[in-house]
């Protein structure tokens, strides 16, 4: 039995979580916010305890430090030291086209995290920072990165590839990496298991503030909505997702905004927030159900594209077994899996309106039973994904 200690570092916050493995049991699980600014915050659970403050976090490192504190007090802890932590687990954004498997962290590894910051300006640096912190206080546990778009590596070429010159693919690496991919995995195997069909065609579809689709053939990834960059395919709480790139040139060369302000745009006010004034899509449904329009429209926009994809990876796969909605939306919004599954029984999807109204945190099948395709409701668990994967490593 190992505790794997798995650390999702974000710019200001970092997620913790402990987790006895092979079992699967969560020892603790944490979350430090508004790192660096005035009034940070600290969430910890273990069991029946819960610890909620306001206190000043500085950095990084004092934020790791004061939830190995929580995880080791006598009140609050639940384990006696660190030699009670087999390996810690990061989440790491973006592997490139360097890293393809879960790996031991080194110095080369982390030369190599580095050189990616371009690929990921927002996702690893601060993951990196992670690494760097827990090799501070946990000088003698191994490290080990899980990279989201190592799940992507399996897409073929034909989708991988943009049809731009062939330089920029060779010299320059412009190729689809994809993201979510410790998610698509997660609710992937878990439908494969749920349906006992290892050659099985499921059509993954994570809906959190960033959304993507995977198509997911035998078990692999073969391609995903998302690309190079974290703002294509589907439209997201601030991102466009799929857009004429003529707009882009519209926006810089007739409306004069330059190319930052034009990025800023599609990603940071554009998608739900640029179509109704709110990126939250429970305020968006709350609105829409008092009969606004311009939220009603918008979520027929959401999930007119989610179908749009639907439809082309059904195609590519020749068939589907099954659809999984999965994260904040996927898992929570009833709406949004009505406005996806309606008028798809040409493709074997039917929808049960329903059981699709019923919570649950567990896995559950909100098709008819007639329905060809299994329609699933799944919650991810990255931290468990990562969980797995580490404890799969140190064997
Ligand atoms: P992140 O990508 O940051 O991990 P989440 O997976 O937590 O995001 O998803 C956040 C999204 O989920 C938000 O748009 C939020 O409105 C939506 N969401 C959460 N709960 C519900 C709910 N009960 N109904 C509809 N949407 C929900």
């Amino acid at each position: 039995m190992s505790n794997i200690l798995i650390i999702n570092s974000g710019s200001s916050s970092l997620k913790f979580k402990l987790i006895n493995m092979p079992g699967e049991k969560v020892l603790a699980s944490g979350v430090v916010e508004r790192i660096g600014l005035k009034e940070s915050l600290i969430f910890y659970e273990s069991g029946s305890i819960y610890v909620s403050k306001k206190t000043n976090i500085p950095n990084h490192s004092s934020g790791l430090k004061e939830a190995t504190r929580l995880l080791m007090d006598y009140h609050t802890g639940v384990i006696k030291n660190q030699d009670d932590i087999a390996a810690i687990g990061h989440r790491v954004v973006h592997g490139g086209d360097l890293f393809y498997d879960t790996c031991l962290v080194d110095k080369k590894v982390k030369e190599q995290i580095k050189n990616l910051f371009s690929l990921a300006p927002l996702h690893n640096p601060p993951n990196l920072t992670g690494i760097e912190v827990a090799e501070e206080i946990f000088p003698n546990t191994r490290q080990i990165a899980v990279f989201d778009t190592a799940f992507h590596k399996t897409i073929p070429l034909k989708a991988r590839k943009y049809a731009i010159p062939n330089k920029f693919f060779e010299e320059h690496k412009i190729e689809l990496y994809g993201f979510h991919g410790i998610s698509h995995k997660y609710v992937s195997q878990q439908a494969i298991e749920y349906i006992n069909k290892p050659n099985s065609k499921i059509i993954s579809i994570h809906l959190g503030n960033g959304c993507s689709m995977t198509a997911v053939k035998n078990g692999e990834s073969i391609d995903h909505s998302l690309g190079f960059g974290p703002n294509n395919g589907l439209i997201m709480g601030t991102r466009s997702g799929d857009i004429d790139q003529s707009v882009i040139f519209f926006l810089i060369d007739k409306l004069g905004y330059s190319s930052q302000e034009a990025n800023q745009i599609l990603n940071k006010q554009s998608g739900m927030l640029g179509l109704t004034g709110n990126s939250d899509l429970r305020d968006i449904e709350d609105r829409a159900y008092e009969g606004d329009e311009s939220c009603k429209l918008a979520l027929e926009m959401n999930a007119y594209r989610i179908k749009k994809y639907i439809g082309a990876y059904a195609a590519i796969m020749n068939g589907l077994d099954a659809i999984i909605f999965t994260a904040g939306i996927g898992e929570n919004s009833s709406k949004i899996r009505e406005l996806v599954c309606k008028d798809m029984e040409f493709a074997g999807i039917e929808l049960d309106n329903d059981v699709n109204e019923m919570g649950s945190d567990e896995i559950r099948e909100i098709n008819k039973p007639e329905s060809k395709v299994k329609i699933l409701v799944i919650p991810t668990n990255e931290e468990l994904e990562i969980a797995k994967q580490c404890y799969q490593f140190i064997q």
